[in-house]
């Protein structure tokens, strides 16, 4: 028998309410911006400018190296005062290039003619979103022009849009939805023309009743041809993870080791397709996202729109500064965010959020050895045996670990959550994934 969902997930504590309902508020424009060549999953890009350039608001700064790339843009205008090494949120020395704002800007507060999107054939869709730099905004950060070129032998048919916000604490794709479905729905029809089919369907987790509603309005008084369905989903974590979603939308298996695009989907997230959107037709690259800061500590939670580049210490700032002291800095949400080791450490396009936890929320204590209780195998949402990986892994018995599938893991950090030893089995299995790709 078919199951509602997946199996396995858990149901944390959402945390959602302290940015739920804060409508975006643009922050200021940063006087510095330090912009990573590296945001996505791929090669780096390659600079285009050197120190004292002088560049404009949206400016190619980075070309994509290869395929798996992006290019990247100044976020602001100004003088490029240096090109180095800067701590970033995936490497503690990614090359950055920082720009001291200066001048005037090209294209906000301006109005931009909007292009007939229509009249574009697929490929030339597909060149603006590449040439735009859009990749994935929902954490993982894959080129976007990439994800939307399936190899010709695959048969896509359908279009998975992931509204489904599963992470506690994030809210900025709610509000997304809520402010602008018309638009979500209209990037949506382009990436069908990009991908050549009629078939979409978004999922929202049930929690978001707002936004269900205006994407329910938007796909009713929408006047195209094309198939959107809306799937109002279980509240579960990980629900917005990809192969999560296509089961619990389309009841379709994505097997180990293989693709969504192996079943005929490509999943997308809301705030990529809105992205997609302005690059495609106002030639916007990606320069600023909204995203949500929040933490019980943070003096005003909400969602914001911020520009790829500015500081973290700059952007808390802008929200009223923190009430207590930070124990943690995650960038993204609790599961499956990134602890940040310095507050200087820059926005980048896979930012959905910036969580601020108190000295009084963030539990720091040993973990013992396992007991067998099987609590983390329930909870795997990819069916794998997350004790028995760790406990491997804490041997530093590869040999075994190899053999229980370590990059199936998502890292949704369930098993973990979920142990009552406190075994960071997620961290362990990273550790296995970490030195298998070394030796690959
Ligand atoms: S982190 Fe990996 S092993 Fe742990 S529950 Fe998630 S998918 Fe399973
Ligand atoms: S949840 Fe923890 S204690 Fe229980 S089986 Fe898994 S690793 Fe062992």
């Amino acid at each position: 028998m078919l199951l509602k969902t997946f199996k396995g997930g858990i149901h944390p504590p959402g945390h959602k309410k302290l940015s739920r309902d804060k409508p975006f508020v643009n922050l200021s424009i940063p006087h510095r911006c330090y912009i990573p060549l590296q945001q996505h999953i791929g090669k780096p890009a390659v600079p285009l400018v050197e120190v004292d350039d002088i560049v404009e608001e949206g400016q190619m700064i980075g070309r994509a190296d290869g395929f798996i790339s992006a290019n990247v843009h100044a976020s602001i205008p100004g003088r490029v005062v240096e090109i180095t090494d800067y701590p970033t949120v995936y490497s503690e020395h990614g090359q950055c290039v920082v720009i001291e704002a200066e001048g005037s800007f090209s294209s906000s507060g301006k109005n931009v003619e909007s292009r007939n999107w229509e009249e574009l054939s697929s490929d030339e869709l597909m060149n603006l979103v590449h040439e735009a730099g859009i990749t994935g905004m929902g954490g993982a950060a894959f080129p976007t022009a990439v994800k939307l070129s399936p190899p010709e032998h695959r048969e896509i048919d359908t279009f998975v849009v992931n509204g489904a916000e599963c992470e506690p604490y994030l809210t900025v794709d709610d509000m997304l939805m809520q402010t602008y479905p018309d638009e979500i729905i209209e990037g949506i029809r382009i990436t069908l023309k990009i991908l050549k089919i009629n078939k979409a369907a978004i999922g929202i987790e049930k929690n978001k009743p707002e936004a269900i509603k205006a994407i329910s309005k938007a796909i009713e008084n929408g006047n195209f041809n094309e198939t959107i369905e809306l799937h109002p989903l279980p509240v579960k974590y990980p629900q917005g993870a990809e192969k999560q979603l296509i089961y619990t939308i389309l009841k379709r298996e994505v097997p180990s080791g293989e693709l969504p695009l192996d079943v005929g989907v490509v999943v997308n997230n809301v705030g990529t397709i809105f992205a997609m959107r302005e690059a495609v037709l106002f030639g916007k690259p990606l320069i600023e996202r909204y995203l949500t800061v929040t933490g019980s500590i943070v003096k005003n939670p909400g969602n914001y729109k911020v520009r790829i580049g500015a500081r973290i210490t700059d952007i808390i700032e802008e929200c009223g500064g923190l009430t207590g002291k930070p124990a943690k800095v995650i960038m993204g949400g609790p599961m499956c965010g990134l602890a940040l080791n310095h507050m200087e450490t820059s926005v980048v396009k896979g930012t959905s959020g910036v969580l601020i936890l108190g000295q009084d929320e963030v539990a720091i204590h040993d973990y013992s050895p396992c007991i067998r209780c099987g609590r983390c195998v329930a909870a795997c949402p990819m069916q794998l045996m997350p004790n028995e990986l760790g406990n491997a892994v804490e041997k530093q018995r590869y040999d075994i670990a190899e053999t229980l599938h370590p990059f199936d893991c998502i890292m949704c950090g369930s098993c973990t959550y979920v142990c009552p030893s406190k075994r960071p089995l997620s961290h362990f299995i990273k550790l296995a994934q970490v030195t298998f790709s070394a030796k690959r």
